[in-house]
């Protein structure tokens, strides 16, 4: 084993060790949230995920950015293929381990080029929809800063990627021609061979040294790339498939009740039945969470909705057909998302830091305001829009029971209700003894 493969097996064991301990946080930040059963129904989940995650049946909906994103994820999981010869070659010195296959290794090399190129004008394309044509749904106001540049960082990274990919293949096709060293005559080459030119004049070591450069950029940057996605909204590369998997199944606009105030208003209708005891306090990261009606913080949401925030690809599809977003009023069903993300890593942050979470005087409501959430009108358009069948819907309603039940805080329009609910038991300014008064006049 020489320097080089010590070399690559210390880059390699960093990265994959980094990469497990950022894994075991994410796991961390969604299991702060609220226990929820999502177990039911196990073949109509892996159908949906089979379905939406691994088909893309719902980024299709829009045909050009939805084809051009199947090629993407196509080719990049499918060129990762490669990495494993790369992995195998890096750590023990061998030179395209796979030649062997004969036949078979052509037909995958010459798909990986294919596909890499095909990948490579995918985000070409992407890149100039979002900094060139600038669509809107990639310039809403919760896209300033980082997560624009984050998804333009990642589509420069994947040209680079696949760029070094090419090149590398080019190199090595030149060298292998040449008899140089351990480089052989083994796959088919139907892209990068049109770049063979570009090196066919230079000498064998400088070939070598191009060869290299790129072999390594191309590994070191698919573990970067590894080690980037948890920070980064491309996450949803591996979330998209617990997330689509543990799918709400109940029909969309079916909101969850609240057992306790269920339990509430059977004891309320029926004297005969006692009403419910509170749950006892969670301890959640050190600090006890007391049982809540509605979402204050990120630890009153279901995992679920926790998994969701950390899925979104901030594609905008739920704000762009969102009618209250359409028609200038605050909310975007994305940033409630986004927002949702951002607490639950502020928090992870803080856990990681101190061992345990302390209260910092905020909330999700810090982030998330009242007029963002009574805009909402439940429709669900979001979640019918969403690729990753993600619920911001969820989210708004617990947040909202939050401000209506825990701080008396709703809109003027709905006071009048919630009182004749509270003393009537009904949404009318009158008994359930005078109901039948109407027939007597
Ligand atoms: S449910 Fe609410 S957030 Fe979702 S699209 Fe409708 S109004 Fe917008
Ligand atoms: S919630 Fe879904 S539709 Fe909305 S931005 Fe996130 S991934 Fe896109």
């Amino acid at each position: 084993m020489g320097i080089a493969n010590i070399v690559f097996l210390v880059v390699l064991a960093a990265a994959v060790l980094v990469f497990a301990s950022n894994i075991r946080k994410l796991v961390r930040n969604i299991n702060l949230g609220k226990d929820e059963q999502r177990n039911d129904r196990k073949g109509e989940r892996w159908a949906t995920m089979a379905r939406v995650a691994l088909g893309q049946s719902k980024m299709v909906v829009r045909p050009v950015p939805g084809i051009l994103h199947v090629l993407v994820y196509a080719g990049f999981v499918i060129i990762n293929i490669e990495v494993l010869e790369i992995v195998i070659d890096g750590v023990f010195g061998t030179h395209r381990v796979f030649a062997f296959l004969g036949g078979f290794y052509d037909l995958l090399i010459a798909s990986f080029e294919v596909l890499a190129l095909l990948v490579l004008v995918a985000c070409v394309i992407f890149l100039i929809r979002r900094e060139g044509l600038r669509l809107q749904r990639f310039w809403g106001k919760e896209m300033a800063g980082w997560p624009r540049s984050d998804a333009s960082i990642i589509l420069v990274m994947e040209i680079l990627l696949m760029g070094a990919f090419l090149k590398l293949n080019a190199t090595d096709q030149v060298l292998a021609a040449r008899g140089v060293g351990h480089y052989i005559v083994a796959g088919s080459y139907p892209v990068s061979t049109w770049l063979r030119p570009f090196f066919e004049g230079m000498s064998d070591g400088t070939l070598i040294a191009f060869e290299r450069t790129y072999w390594w950029f191309h590994i070191v940057g698919i573990l970067a790339f590894l080690n980037y996605l948890p920070y980064s909204k491309h996450l949803h590369i591996l979330l998209a498939f617990p997330n689509t998997w543990y799918s709400k199944l109940k029909p969309k606009t079916e909101i969850a009740n609240m057992e306790r105030v269920t339990g509430e208003v059977r004891s309320m209708m029926d004297l005969s039945i006692a009403p419910p005891e509170p749950s006892p306090a969670r301890i959640v990261a050190g600090v006890e969470v007391p049982e809540r009606f509605g979402a204050k913080d990120i630890f009153d949401l279901s995992w679920k909705s926790l998994m969701d925030a950390f899925s979104c690809t901030e594609c905008g599809r739920c704000t762009s057909e969102c009618p209250a977003n359409l028609t200038g009023k605050l909310l975007s069903p994305r940033k409630i998302m986004m927002d949702t993300r951002d607490r639950a890593a502020e928090i992870g942050k803080a856990i990681d830091k101190n061992g345990k979470w302390e209260d910092d005087g905020n909330s999700l409501h810090s982030r998330i305001t009242e007029e963002e959430l009574w805009a909402c009108t439940t429709c669900n358009a979001c979640t019918q829009a969403c690729p990753v069948n993600i619920d911001p819907v969820n989210i708004i309603m617990e947040m909202r029971r939050y401000l209506v039940m825990e701080e008396s805080k709703t809109r003027p329009a709905l006071t009048g209700m919630f009182n004749n609910v509270e003393n009537n038991g009904a949404p009318w300014a009158f008994g359930s003894d005078k109901r039948m008064e109407w027939t007597e006049s």
